[in-house]
């Protein structure tokens, strides 16, 4: 049961990890904290499972400019 873990760029999107494989399906939330190491994410679209690895945490890009 091998599975090719690509490390590709991630995309995060509105605070979640796109699939890298169909760029659809959410595979994780992310909150400003959230760190994750060789976690394995399946896409409930493609199927696909991905290893994500989140090590420093994404600057939050929320649009709150009143
Ligand atoms: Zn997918």
């Amino acid at each position: 049961m091998q599975s090719e873990a690509r490390c590709g760029k991630l995309i995060v999107k509105d605070g979640w990890v796109i699939c890298p494989v169909c760029r659809k399906g959410k595979l994780l939330k992310l909150r400003a904290d959230t760190t994750a190491r060789n976690l394995p994410c399946k896409c409930k679209r493609c199927g696909q499972e991905t290893v994500v690895n989140i090590d420093a945490p994404e600057p939050a890009s929320v649009e709150t400019s009143a």
